[in-house]
């Protein structure tokens, strides 16, 4: 596999579009680095820093992350130059003004925008079941537990998430397109935006299928 080319990439995606792990398959194939800004932040609050608190204390308000903390915290990863071959960054931005910031601020050669109609969305998320004794997580599409309505592991009842219920789900969408749409606008305007289809499956496929909307070969 080449290595020469220097890749720098956003992934988009709806929850439920598998877009951690795309991220983690294009990262793999192509050796960059995954910037996961989510994965920041929930170290950040795991190992009680200061930003850590912070995101704690705008949580239990109900609050948002400002604009300018979500920037820094990225100016400050980037900072690091840790990548040889490229990166790709999934979980940001979330809003026009992020994307503005992003785009004056950083050079990247695509977006990858996982597509997933709602419906589908609504499929897979309102199948999501957890264990709340043991905390592992079931699918009743992707990983049904042995007994229905079960836990494989304790036996105790499956429950779904607050988040996972339809009308926290059906929020999550309005929002999540309302804010993603200024996005990709600007980001067509300015870069090469591929939209996959993140229904089919085969993920190690999809990796590869995104690799071939930027011309490069694996
Ligand atoms: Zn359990």
């Amino acid at each position: 596999m080449p290595r020469s080319v220097m890749r720098k990439y956003v992934i988009m995606g709806i929850q439920g579009s598998g877009k951690g792990t795309q991220a983690k398959l294009l990262a793999e194939a192509f050796d960059l680095v995954h910037i996961s800004v989510g994965d920041i932040f929930r170290w950040n609050v795991q190992y009680h820093t200061k930003l850590g608190a912070q995101v704690r204390r705008l949580m239990a308000e109900g609050s948002l992350v400002d604009d300018s903390v979500v920037e820094a915290v990225v100016r400050d990863r980037m900072a690091l130059h840790d990548w040889n071959y490229g990166l790709i960054v999934d979980g940001f931005p979330r809003n026009a003004r992020q994307a503005e910031f992003f785009l004056e601020s950083y050079d990247i050669d695509g977006v990858i925008n996982l597509e997933m109609p709602d419906e589908e969305v609504h499929r897979r998320v309102l199948a999501r079941r957890f264990c709340p004794q043991c905390r592992l997580d079931f699918n009743l599409i992707a990983h049904r537990p042995k007994v229905d309505g079960t836990c494989d592991a304790c036996g105790s009842i499956l429950q779904t998430r607050e988040d996972d219920q339809p009308e926290a789900l059906a929020a999550r969408l309005r929002d999540y397109h309302e804010k993603t749409k200024p996005i990709i606008e600007l980001f067509e305007r300015k870069e090469f935006v591929a939209h996959v289809d993140a229904t089919r499956p085969g993920q190690r496929g999809d990796a590869l299928t995104i690799s071939y909307f930027f011309g490069t070969q694996v």
